[in-house]
């Protein structure tokens, strides 16, 4: 299938290049200059912009940094799209612009759906990434099988605008979990427990989460996990205060009570502003307890 792809970044280079190899014939965009030339290695054909990529296009996936970026790049393509071309938007953006560009696409004749992913850089690159999907049902049967070339696991969430919410929703729990399980193990430590000790009593106990198990924040404890790597090349803790603003915004409008939510994203604010916005997200452990690695 003709697929462009429009923002070739961390996530969307490697997201672009599972589509060629998966036999699609890929034309990418993006402003900069490395990134196309990183899609040309990898098998992608490179365009001279967003419309040339989406000229002829059966289907056009984008992957953008914010609301705006995705906006403008939509309304300028739609006018001379081909009728009835699919719109996969992948980027993490607010629920209101996700329901506003799929509702100028549809009057517009086209289908777009949202489909935020679960999963860093490495499941990009390997393919194993989850979408969660918003937009009508036949939209989503046409975009599941190209989400699947990119992906482990495609789900429906609902209407236009559900992917969003389901995204912002979960990467809350995550933000808040993270948050506790520093602490706790920050505590467990200042309480003279031996923190190895302690993760496998918590790992089979009620304390156990995802931020703990997969993703421990300490070094040298459970699986390896960014904290072994200098909160190296994990998901960055600006790109979490960006997912925690989204979803405060969201719960305001719909009058949701989200007091884990703020807390997580006033910490979360905190430790960008004291610089560590590029580090892994679980580097906040340093920020809780200064005596701590983060
Ligand atoms: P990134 O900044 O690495 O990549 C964004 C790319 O878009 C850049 O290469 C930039 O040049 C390009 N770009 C920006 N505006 C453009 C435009 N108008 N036209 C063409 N190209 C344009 O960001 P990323 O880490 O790849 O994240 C992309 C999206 O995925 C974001 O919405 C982010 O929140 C989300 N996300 C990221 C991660 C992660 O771990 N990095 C995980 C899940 C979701």
């Amino acid at each position: 299938m003709d697929i462009a792809f429009i923002g070739l970044g961390n996530m969307g280079g490697g997201m672009a290049l599972n589509l060629a190899r998966a036999g699609h014939d890929v034309r990418a965009f993006d402003l900069a200059p490395a990134a196309l030339a990183r899609a040309e290695a990898g098998g992608c054909r490179i365009a001279s912009s967003a419309a040339a990529a989406a000229d002829g296009a059966a289907a056009i996936v984008t992957m953008l940094p914010a609301g705006g970026a995705v906006a403008s790049t939509v309304r300028a393509l739609l006018p001379a799209l081909a009728p009835d071309t699919l719109l996969i938007d992948c980027s993490t953006i607010d629920v209101a612009t996700a329901r506003a560009v799929a509702a100028e696409a549809g009057a517009a004749g086209h289908v777009l759906v949202d489909a935020p992913v679960s999963g860093g850089i490495a499941a990009a690159q390997a393919g194993t990434l989850t979408f969660m999907v918003g937009g009508e049902a036949a939209g989503f049967a046409r975009a599941a099988p190209i989400l699947r070339a990119m992906g482990k696991a495609v789900i429906h969430a609902g209407e236009a605008g559900a992917g969003q919410a389901a995204k912002i929703c979960n990467n809350m729990i995550l933000g808040a979990t993270m948050i506790a399980t520093c602490e706790a193990l920050a505590l467990a430590v200042r309480l003279g427990l031996d923190p190895a000790t302690f993760y496998e009593i918590a790992s089979k106990a009620s304390g156990q989460s995802w931020s703990l198990t997969a993703y421990c924040p300490l070094p040298g404890v459970g699986p390896e996990s960014p904290a072994d790597r200098g909160y190296e090349g994990g998901f960055a803790a600006a790109l979490m205060l960006k997912d925690l603003k989204l979803a405060l915004a969201a719960a305001q409008g719909v009058d949701a009570a989200v007091p884990m939510g703020a807390a997580a994203a006033a910490l979360y604010q905190s430790f960008t502003n004291a610089g560590g916005g590029g580090k892994d997200f679980s580097a906040i452990l340093g920020l809780l307890d200064g005596r701590l690695p983060g």
